[in-house]
Order: structure tokens, then sequence, then C-alpha cells
């Protein structure tokens, strides 16, 4: 990875929402990601939807977006943790439902074990509903050992994002 201070680097951001118009909530992230100071978004996967895995309420509309920023992880997460808070989420139990969850999958090859900030994502591996939309637009990051192990989980792909 390019460590150079103020080099962009490649990250990848899982969107997800379940309450409310979650594919507007989506798309209205999907821009207010593009409105995060020093960022571009260079690709969004289209929306794909699933049942809940481990938590509960409507169906989960999901997408992944590949950014291009000079932010750095945690200053990242905070952006995308303002993001959620003004798309009114709230956090009144582990895997509660929500309305807008913003997860950073990769950020250039940074690799760390922080409780606030784990990286990659710890769970990335295990969800069809981020590997799909991942491969979508990075296909070299996702093998097909990874898509097998979660082949059995029923997901679908929506519209474009
Ligand atoms: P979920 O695990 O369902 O995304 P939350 O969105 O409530 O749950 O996130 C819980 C915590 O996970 C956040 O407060 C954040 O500090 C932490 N976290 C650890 N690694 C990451 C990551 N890669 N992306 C986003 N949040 C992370
Ligand atoms: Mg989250």
């Amino acid at each position: 990875m390019n460590t150079a201070p103020g080099a962009p680097v490649t990250a990848y951001v899982a969107l997800g929402a379940n309450l409310g118009d979650a594919q507007a909530a989506l798309r209205q992230a999907l821009n207010d990601l593009a409105s995060l100071p020093r960022t571009q978004v260079l690709r969004a996967s289209s929306m794909y939807r699933s049942a809940p895995v481990d938590s509960s309420g409507p169906d989960y509309v999901n997408a992944v977006a590949e950014l291009s920023t000079v932010l750095g992880p945690y200053e990242l997460l905070a952006g995308l943790q303002r993001l959620e808070q003004a798309a009114g989420r709230e956090r009144p139990w582990h895997n509660a439902p929500r309305t807008l969850d913003l997860d950073i999958l990769l950020y250039g090859e940074l690799r760390q074990d922080d409780p606030v900030l784990t990286l990659p994502h710890p769970r990335m591996g295990e969800r069809a509903f981020v590997l799909l939309p991942l491969a979508e637009i990075a296909p070299a990051l996702v093998s097909p050992a990874q898509l097998l192990k979660v082949e059995k989980q029923v997901i679908s792909r929506m519209a474009s994002l």
C-alpha cells in the first residue's frame, strides 16, 4: 500500500439498510459518500436484496461502493458514522434493524485488529450480501472459493444504485 502522507487510498464501503425506504436510503448514502471531504466514489455495485442474517425486520438492501480518499481510516469511519446519524440511525440493541449501516470493508491493504476499526472487516467473508456486490465492482478481490462458501445464502440482484 502506498503510505505516503496525503496519497489517495482505495477503500470499499458496504452500504446496508432495512427500515423505511431502504433503496432511497442507499441512493442518498451514495450521494453523501461522494460529498465526504477529499473523497471520490469510483464505482458502485447494484443493490441486492436479502433476508436478515443475525438480525430482524424487513429484507435488507445492500450494496458496495469503491472510494478513493485521502481521509485516514478513522477519519473515514467518523465520516461514515456521521452519515449514519444523519440518516436517523439508532442502535437500540446489537444487530437491530437499521435505517443505514456503513461499514469499511477494506482500506487499501491495511490490516488491523482494533475493536473500533477492524480491517479487513471481520465478517465480510461470511456474507453473500457483501461478497456479491464487491465481486461485481472488484472481481479480483473475491475468490471463487469465497463465493462458494456463501452460495446457499438467498440473495437477489435488484436495480443499479
Ligand atoms: P455492525 O457490526 O452491524 O455494522 P454497528 O454498525 O453498530 O454494527 O458497528 C459497531 C461498531 O463496529 C462501530 O462502532 C465501529 O467502531 C466498529 N467497527 C469495527 N470495525 C469496523 C469496520 N471495518 N467498519 C465499520 N465499523 C467497524
Ligand atoms: Mg456498521
